[in-house]
């Protein structure tokens, strides 16, 4: 398996090359040169298995053999062992509407299912190597709390965590922060989420500060997260599916991760008929589809605060996909988007991507109806994230006339974690699992820092693992 950068496709990387560098040095992403396609006896194989089973086989085919067997088996098992369901999701149904529960890891949203198993990764490729790294990550709330969960009290390397200060649920924050190791860092930056993820992008652009603190990344442009997102598509897929239907998939949708990968789920052969891309009010992509241009604007503030993101880093991936990885015409059009502060797509592109792809955007007032109804309708609370979902897929359903489909919608935060706005809508508190609810209450560790690059990076060199 060979990997290229969305802006060279000449230079070839093998899996630990995007595993540690997360961004490719050429300011581009990482891609898979081929993106395989499963025949369907191996679709067919795959469809009996657990979900760990299942999660090697996927996994395997994008890590080639960075990883013995035996290695690979464990990393899994240990990343899955804090789950409360055995097969990592649950379902759920609401009228016609099937809800993927990816909820149920040890910080509550769906990037536990792969936080885990990248943590578990940098423990195996670290101490093979004998090498020390430096995570830096922007977090809009989720991230950050998985990435630290997964790597606590983990040898040989260190996490530096920034969020915006403010912008994200107190619950969200008191995950991140109330985890006392001595290898985590929260820096609450005065800013947004895209300040954040802006600072974290110059600093990896930055050579030598990435060299001098040995700098690795865990966003969602990490490679290995949408890899391993990639296998509860199938997993839902062949274990809801009605025979010979295709899957409709809605995603809550921010940095474009998720949905990315229910796109890579669909190049490998998954019978896929849409990937809705659910957003709040921070509509750009919902604004793409309608006319192919691609304008980040201001982000506004919602109640679903993981998706208030205005540079949706993954969808230059997909957009590298449409034209067949021509890295030139990547190149060019990012370099427009840096000038002009947009781009646009060739009417041909946008045409295919609509075969795929179908956008909604969610207002907070029907954020929150769709809560209420869900509740009334069999007392199931959704977080105002999987909500937005919920709504997208019910207009997708009313709009078209595919009742021969299977109806999937991500759920991708427990309701709990977002507790203040539910109790403002629903006047119930969602509970917290026990456990969860014990360690919030410790003492909170962050630095509270201005949105200035310097400052950011002194902090970090100074308090870097070396
Ligand atoms: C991160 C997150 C999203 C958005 O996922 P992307 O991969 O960034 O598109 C949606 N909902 C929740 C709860 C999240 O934490």
């Amino acid at each position: 398996m060979k990997y290229i950068s969305t802006r060279d496709n000449k230079k070839t990387y093998n899996f630990i090359d995007t595993f540690l560098n997360g961004l490719a040095h050429d300011g581009g992403l990482y891609i898979p040169r081929v993106i395989p396609r499963l025949s369907n006896d191996t679709l067919k194989k795959f469809s009996k298995l657990n979900y760990s089973n299942l999660a090697y086989e996927i996994i395997k085919i994008y890590t080639d053999n960075t990883f013995s067997k035996k290695e690979l088996k464990k990393i899994i098992k240990n990343s899955y062992k804090k789950f409360d369901s055995k097969n990592v999701v649950k379902f759920s149904r609401v009228k016609k509407f099937n809800l993927i529960e990816l909820y149920h890891g040890p910080t509550l949203a769906f990037k536990d299912i792969a936080m885990q198993v990248i943590g578990n990764m940098y423990e195996t490729i670290l101490s093979k190597n004998r090498k020390k790294i430096n995570l830096v990550t922007a977090t809009s709330g989720d991230t950050g709390a998985a990435a630290i969960d997964a790597v606590k009290n983990k040898k040989n390397l260190r996490i530096f965590v920034l969020h915006p200060k403010g912008k994200v649920s107190v619950t969200q924050r008191k995950i991140m922060t109330t985890v006392n190791s001595k290898n985590v860092f929260n820096i609450a930056v005065k800013g947004s989420f895209d300040d954040c993820q802006r600072l974290v992008k110059s600093m990896f652009n930055d050579r030598s500060f990435r060299q001098s603190i040995n700098m690795s990344g865990v966003n969602s442009i990490n490679w290995a997260r949408i890899v391993v997102q990639i296998v509860y598509y199938f997993y839902s897929h062949f274990q809801l599916s009605k025979k010979n239907k295709k899957s409709v998939f809605s995603v809550p949708t921010g940095n474009f991760g998720d949905i990315y990968a229910g796109y890579i789920a669909y190049k490998m052969g998954l019978p896929i008929s849409k990937l809705i891309i659910a957003t709040n009010e921070n509509d750009l992509l919902h604004k793409f589809l309608m006319n192919g241009i691609y304008k980040p604007s201001k982000v506004r503030f919602s109640i679903s605060p993981s998706m208030d993101i205005q540079v949706a880093s993954n969808f230059e991936r997909l957009i590298s996909s449409y034209y067949n990885n021509n890295s030139k015409k990547i190149s060019k059009l990012m370099m427009e988007l840096n000038s002009k502060g947009f781009y646009k797509v060739d009417k041909n592109i946008l045409k295919n991507i609509k075969n795929i792809f179908y956008s909604n955007s969610i207002n907070a007032k029907n954020t929150k109806k769709t809560i209420k109804s869900v509740y009334e309708y069999n007392n199931k609370i959704l977080d105002p994230h999987s909500s937005v979902g919920l709504k997208a897929l019910e207009n997708y359903y009313l709009n078209n006339d595919k009742k021969s489909e299977n109806l999937f919608c991500l759920e991708t935060a427990h309701p709990a974690k977002f507790g203040e706005t539910v109790y403002k809508i629903l006047r119930k508190n969602p509970k917290l699992p026990i456990e969860i609810s014990k360690n919030i209450k410790k003492k909170e560790f962050y630095k509270v820092m201005p949105n200035n690059l310097a400052k950011i990076k002194n902090y970090i060199l100074t308090n870097r693992l070396h």
